[in-house]
């Protein structure tokens, strides 16, 4: 009888503790914001709460930064409405300060005042062209990192100048995002916005989010890379371009050096670390300066910036991969050869 009530005792613990671990509330959330969809998925008792509020703070944070909206910060600095002013949130000014110091340390390869230039060409919004060379050399003397200022309370800029922080403010969305998260007590949550992708935790589970990385030259993706507590960040031409009349292809992403979109050897970048900010940052600036510079730069520069890792496609067939990336990433395009790099 003992046997038979210990027997009952023990199955029922392992039915509460089962119950205890059951698969937590999941709630789901999509929309548009800053020019992309995004969609956000959280798991816990918290979770409306949670993914509702993660929504809510990026629709705050596009009304401060966006380019074009005329009520926005970045829009009031780049027409001189906040220069001279102490107007400009913190979480304005910690986002410039940051997409600075990454163009100091990236040698100018991202720079958030690239938009004169960008404007040019069309890729904020208006119809695509190819503007003359010397309307390129006229406008980048507008484009200089160094001559912004972030102060106590303000942001100062040269006259005509202006920033845009497309390359950088998903990313630091997420970091947003993942923190509302866990204030809320969620344990696992995906958040990807525009392709920009922060996890919190793993899958309930227990085993990591599984995140493809897209094909940049065709459909599907060429492999996939199984994330916890990590963000992943993807820049490219194919994100967003334009095709010529002579049939040339034009990219988003403009080098500073030059004034035109990048043409290097590489078909997209992908950064992977804690940081969804610096991934954003990364992904871009490594993607100007082509495999071999960003392979230098994650050489010199990864263990002062989170430790963050790579994966590189090239026009050539390869995959450059970090050893930290690679030891999460399994590759499913098999026309693509993996090339493992090591500090
Ligand atoms: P991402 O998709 O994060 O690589 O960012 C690309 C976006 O950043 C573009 O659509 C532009 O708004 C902006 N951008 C383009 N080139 C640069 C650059 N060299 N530095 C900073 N921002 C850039
Ligand atoms: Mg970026």
């Amino acid at each position: 009888m003992r046997k038979i009530l210990l027997a009952l005792l023990a199955a029922a613990c392992v039915l509460i503790t089962a119950c205890g671990e059951a698969k937590p509330d999941k709630a789901e959330r999509s929309f548009y914001a800053m020019n992309t969809f995004m969609s956000v998925t959280a798991y816990g008792s918290d979770s409306e709460k949670a993914v509702a509020e993660v929504q809510s703070r990026i629709s705050e944070l596009e009304g401060l930064w966006s380019v074009t909206d005329d009520g926005s910060e970045i829009y009031a600095i780049n027409h001189g409405g906040l220069s001279e002013i102490s107007e400009v949130s913190e979480v304005t000014r910690d986002i410039v300060a940051f997409a600075l110091d990454i163009a100091d340390r990236s040698s100018g390869a991202l720079d958030p005042t690239i938009y004169p230039v960008l404007s040019a060409w069309g890729f904020t919004g208006d119809e695509n062209r190819v503007p003359s060379e010397s309307e390129i050399a006229e406008l980048l003397k507008l484009v200089d990192h160094r001559a912004v200022k972030v102060t106590e309370s303000g942001i100062t800029l040269n006259d005509g100048m202006m920033l845009d922080l497309g390359a950088v403010a998903k990313g630091a969305a997420s970091d947003e995002a993942a923190r509302i998260m866990r204030e809320h007590g969620i344990k696992y949550a995906l958040i990807n916005l525009g392709g920009n992708i922060m996890t919190v935790g793993g899958k309930p589970d227990g085993s990591g989010w599984r995140i493809g990385v897209k094909n940049p030259d065709g459909d599907g993706n060429i492999g996939v890379l199984t994330l916890t507590d990590c963000a992943a960040v993807t820049s490219g031409s194919y994100e967003r371009y334009f095709i010529s009349e002579n049939g040339t292809v034009y990219g988003h992403i403009i080098d500073p050096a030059s004034g035109y979109p990048v043409d290097n050897d590489l078909l997209s970048t992908t950064i992977i670390s804690t940081d969804g900010g610096l991934c954003d940052a990364l992904s871009t600036a490594l993607f100007v300066m082509g495999s071999e510079r960003a392979e230098e730069f994650w050489r010199e520069h990864s263990a002062e910036l989170s430790g963050f890792d790579m994966l590189l496609i090239t026009k050539s067939g390869e995959v450059i991969i970090t050893e930290g990336a690679a030891e999460r990433f399994s590759l499913s395009d098999k026309s693509l050869t993996l090339k493992v790099i090591e500090k």
